[in-house]
Parts: C-alpha cells; structure tokens; sequence
C-alpha cells in the first residue's frame, strides 16, 4: 500500500472514537493533545479514558456502535476488539466519505497513524505502509536516539524570531541561506544544551552584520556521487547535495544518489549517453557558470570520481576563467567500487605492484592506448568505457605480449543490486560476455588480481527489475 504522508490539523474537529479498551486509550491520547473535539462510542471505558471524561475532556456515550454515530464527524477511528465491529466502522465511514482507521488492521480503513518521533513543534512519522509496523517502531527507536530531546525548543526559538529575520531580508533566498548557515553554527548548539540566552545574542549579531543589500553570491559544487551505492557517498557530498538550489547531473548518477539532493532543488539533466551527447561539454561549462552568476549554488553531480574520466577539470577550468567560486568533492571511482564490491584488490603484493587507469572508448573503431606499457607483467590494468570495445582489448594486450591465460573480469553496474561479475581469460571473455546482455556502466580489469574473485567476493546483490 502506498500512503500520501500528511499532518492533519484535528484541532476542534468531531472526531469519534469507537471502542474503549487499551488501544482506544491510546487513541483517544493522540487526538486530545492535538485538540480535536473527541465523541467516544463504547459500553465500557478504560480508567484513564473515564478520567478525561470526567474533566470534559472527551464526550462518552455509553453503547455500542451505530451508524449515527457518525453524523458531523470528520475522522474516525475504530479500536475495540471486535474484528467484526471495527470493519463494519470502516466500511459505513468509507461510504461517508469520511478518513478512516482502523487500530491494527490498517486495510480496513483510508489512512494510518504513523509512529511518531515527537519534538514539538517537531515531528517525525514514521511508517512501513503498514508492512511491519514492528520495524517502523525499530526505526523511530533509532530515530529517538539521534535527534536530541530539546529539539523541539530550537524549532520554537527560531520561529519567535522568523518575522525579524524575514524583514531583515527581503529575499526568500537570502533567509534560506541565512538560516542555513545559522542553523549549522554553534548557534544550535547552544540552544540545545540550554543556553538560549548566548544563542539569541549570536543570532542578533548574525543578522547585524549580514547585509540584506549584499548581492547573493553563487557557487558550483562539482561533486563525485560514487559508482551508484549512495551509502558510498561522503558527507560533505551529502551536505552540498541538500544545500544546492540547482542540481546538474548525468546519466551515470545512480537513481538512489539523485534521490539524496534537495527535493525542491531544480533538476537539469545534461545526459551523455556513449555518442549521444545531450548537452554538449561546452554547453555544460557555460551553463554552470551562467546558474552561479545568477546567484545559485548549483551542485554538478557526477558519477564516480569527478576528476576521473569526468572531465571535471574542463568545467572548472571555465569556472575558474569566469571567476565563479567553486569547491571539489572526491568521490569512489568506479575502480574502487568495482574492485571492493567484487573482491578484486587493484594491488596484492603477490600479484601487482602497479594499477593504470585507461579509457578504452573507441574512436573510429580503434583505441589509442600506449599498449606496450599495458601489457607489462605485476600490473592491474582497469578500462573505464570499454565493454565496448573488449574484444579488440584482449586482442590488442595479446599481440604485445600478454598472456592468452590472463585473467580479465568486466563487472556490469558496480555497488548497485544490477552488479554482475564475468570473470574469464582474455582468450575467452569476449565470448563469455557476447551475449550476456550487458547493462551499462560495465567496468573492465585485467590482471592476475582477478583470480582472487573466486574467494574474496563478498557482495552478494538482489537483482532488481
Ligand atoms: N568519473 C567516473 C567515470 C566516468 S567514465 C568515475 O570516477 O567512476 C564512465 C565509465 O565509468 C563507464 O563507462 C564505466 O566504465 C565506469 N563506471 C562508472 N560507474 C560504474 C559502475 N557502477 N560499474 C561499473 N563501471 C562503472
């Protein structure tokens, strides 16, 4: 099931809450902290549930469930312990169009109650979607344990003080990033720990010396997102990622990485399939300095590493002509990924003293490499863009020298649950591979490194469609 994730506002809203055991109590909790005008319909009430009565703060009539009971409500929920009453509950409010849960039983009913990590004004729900709620609540466990219990007061302070900084600020860009870089300083600190005092001083200086009339400065962020498994990320990628105003990627940047940048960021696709050229690079360079003299952080995410193979130096190369400010981010290049998630060490005191990286995309259905050097003895050599041209590789290596039995891997989307390994000789890869129906990106690597597949892989993916 897939749920739309929403905070209802139930203040003064009828609500009716159908049973009056343990669970309702719950229930009944939850919406009598956010102020909803709570009717329970139940023969019997639970002592805490009779307590609220008694203080007026829910209405209680003493019976079972009816149909009338509905009248004016405008949320229900069914928790009595009767399978056959709650879906009944369901059923008669589904016809009224009203939301409707049921405790326990979430597809009886059109919405769920989420676990909550609660921080008041903060709050985070939690759900599975009703496929384990016992892992949502391992989750929220988790969740609790990371976000510190004063949270709730940062939200607080900064709200008292959002209408000062909004008209210090004309610019919703500038409070954006105003409170950005207020929020990362030691100004949180402080007011998590309780010192409110010093922190409302450090925000009033802030925003003494930050004048509203300086002109917003743009940046670019050429950042490395990895070989596709956005656990491999670094965090500093993760901060710029959530910070950028415009993000331009490729086709290499794996769906889960994108899936990490700011969500209300703009998205601009720049492509570069093999010879289809979306934007051209020239195009690439200009637009990056275009968005940043616009006053944007714009995050260039790219696959792997971005000064490997990632012509991350001709893009800052016009950066830097256009005086745009700039900062780099490494990522995993696909060498490193491929070689740990397949258990292929690039260098083994046994095997290879040495490792190359070379490009082995084909122009005009040949590849200019320096094929003497890479046929040397104790050396990895690791073809980034050559599944291809892997055929006329193994050829090439043969005929200066390298041994028909060396042993060559090609590793089809590395780090991701699509990885798949094809180990063989350069005598018999080719073939292994002709009709493998090999899914780009594919990575290449020979040497005698690649005998330690067979007992160091460890990765084991679940393919997905
Ligand atoms: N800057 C990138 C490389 C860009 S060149 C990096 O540092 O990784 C593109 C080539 O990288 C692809 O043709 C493929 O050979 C390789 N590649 C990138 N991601 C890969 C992956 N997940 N698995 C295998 N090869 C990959």
């Amino acid at each position: 099931m897939h749920f739309l994730p929403i905070f209802a506002n139930v203040a003064d809203r009828r609500c009716l809450l159908v049973g009056g055991g343990e669970v309702a109590t719950r229930k009944a909790d939850l919406l009598c902290k956010r102020g909803a005008q709570l009717n329970i319909v139940a023969p019997k009430l639970s002592r805490e549930l009779q307590a609220l009565t008694e203080q007026g703060r829910i209405t209680h009539r003493a019976g079972h469930f009816e149909a009338t009971d509905l009248d004016g409500c405008w949320l229900v929920i069914a928790a009595t312990d009767d399978p056959a009453v709650n879906a009944q509950v369901a059923e008669l409010a589904k016809l009224r169009g009203l939301l409707v849960n049921v405790a326990d039983q979430p597809g009886l009913g059109n919405f769920i109650l989420p676990s909550v990590i609660d921080r008041d004004p903060i709050q985070i729900a939690v759900s599975s979607g009703g496929a384990s709620p016992v892992l949502s609540r391992l989750l929220r466990t988790r969740l609790e344990t990371l976000i510190p219990t004063t949270y709730g007061q940062l939200a607080r302070l900064v709200e008292s003080v959002r209408d000062q900084v909004k008209a210090h600020f004309p610019s919703g860009t500038q409070r954006r990033r105003f409170w950005e870089s207020l929020l990362q300083s030691p100004f949180t600190d402080l007011v998590l720990a309780g010192r409110r005092d010093e922190a409302v001083q450090l925000l009033q200086q802030q925003l003494a010396s930050d004048d509203p009339k300086t002109p917003i400065q743009g940046e670019v962020y050429l950042v490395g997102g990895g070989p596709g498994d956005p656990d491999l990320l670094t965090f500093r990628a993760l901060r710029l990622m959530q910070q950028a105003d415009v993000v331009v990627y490729d086709r290499l940047v794996s769906p889960g990485v994108l899936e990490l940048t700011r969500r209300d960021a703009e998205k601009i696709y720049v492509g570069k399939e093999r010879d289809n050229h979306t934007v051209p690079q020239e195009g690439i360079n200009q637009l990056l300095a275009r968005l940043a003299k616009e006053g944007k952080r714009v995050l260039r995410l790219k696959g792997g590493d971005p000064f490997i193979f990632g012509r991350g130096g001709e893009e800052i190369e016009t950066l830097v002509a256009e005086g745009v400010p700039f900062q780099v981010v490494p990522g995993i290049t696909a060498a490193s990924g491929t070689a740990a998630y397949a258990g292929i060490p690039l260098t083994h005191r046994d095997y290879a003293q040495s490792c190359v990286f070379v490009t082995g995309h084909l122009k005009d259905g040949t590849m200019n490499l320096n094929w003497p050097m890479l046929a040397q003895p104790n050396q990895t050599v690791v073809v980034y863009m050559g599944s291809l041209g892997l055929p006329l590789l193994c050829q090439e290596l043969m005929r200066h020298g390298m041994p028909a039995k060396k042993p060559i891997a090609l590793v089809q989307q590395a780090t991701t649950q699509n990885q798949r390994v094809f180990t063989g000789t350069l005598a018999t890869l080719p073939e292994i591979v002709r009709n493998a129906n090999i899914q780009p990106p594919s990575l290449i690597i020979v040497g005698d490194v690649v005998k330690l597949h067979q007992t160091l892989a460890w990765f084991k993916p679940t393919p997905v469609q």
